[in-house]
């Protein structure tokens, strides 16, 4: 059997539309699961009732998250949010952590799990760590793995990439600042930025800061994240 997988679908309020972007689609498909398309609903009760019937969960890249959410007000560096998408995937995400669903998150996916376990979130890495940092929304094409990461040999990272360091793709401004509690890092770059997160007590709860759908044309290995 198959595994279902619950794909949150992202919100543009301005085109007044929900969508997911192709590669997410393509990557459950190819490590043998079927997505299961969720779009932000009314009733929080209805997407738990959705999520009973689903193996996983998978939360995707996308625009920022409102720092409400971590308890603090936007800074000038903040970028688009969108309430509606923020109330579907913390509703996801808080669901699949209460009841051991497997949940993956992928970029703003990572940072959706983070805040949802009590985290907080960079709300703009360049202007919080004073530029100290790297090039974290890369110029190069979005497939190429621009950056290096260090990985946690004991972790599941570390047992899907099968290696203590990679290279990785980055598009994003926003970045896990202090792990929940029950999250350790398994990954960050060589400034410090954390780019995996994993809990230690559910059996799969993990969100890594790139974007591997993009690359696993070009990285093959990164399909393992998604099987
Ligand atoms: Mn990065």
């Amino acid at each position: 059997m198959k595994a279902v997988i619950a794909l949150t679908c992202g919100c543009s309020s301005e085109e007044g539309r929900y969508y997911v972007r192709e590669a997410y689609v393509r990557c459950i498909e190819a490590a043998g699961g079927i997505p299961l398309l969720v779009p932000p609903l009314e009733d929080q009760g209805d997407i738990q009732h959705l999520l009973r019937s689903v193996d996983g969960v998978l939360l995707p890249g996308g625009v920022d998250i409102d720092p409400i959410h971590f308890g603090e007000e936007p800074m000038e560096g903040l970028g688009t949010i969108e309430p509606h998408w923020d109330r579907l995937e913390l509703a996801a995400a808080r669901f699949a952590l209460a009841s051991d669903l497997p949940i993956l998150g992928i970029c703003r996916g990572v940072q959706v799990l983070n805040v949802a376990a009590g985290g907080s979130l960079y709300q703009d890495i360049a202007s919080q760590t004073k530029g100290k940092c790297l090039q974290h929304s890369q110029k190069a094409p979005r497939w190429y793995a621009t950056h290096s990461i260090k990985i946690e040999p004991n972790s599941l990272l570390g047992e899907m990439l099968g290696t203590k360091t990679a290279r990785v793709n980055s598009h994003h401004h926003q970045a896990v600042k202090i792990p929940a509690p029950g999250f350790k890092v398994t990954a960050a770059s060589a400034d410090g930025i954390i780019e995996c997160i994993e809990s230690e007590k559910h059996r799969f709860a993990c969100g890594v800061q790139w974007h591997p759908e993009l690359m696993v044309e070009h990285y093959p290995e990164q399909m393992e994240i998604f099987r």
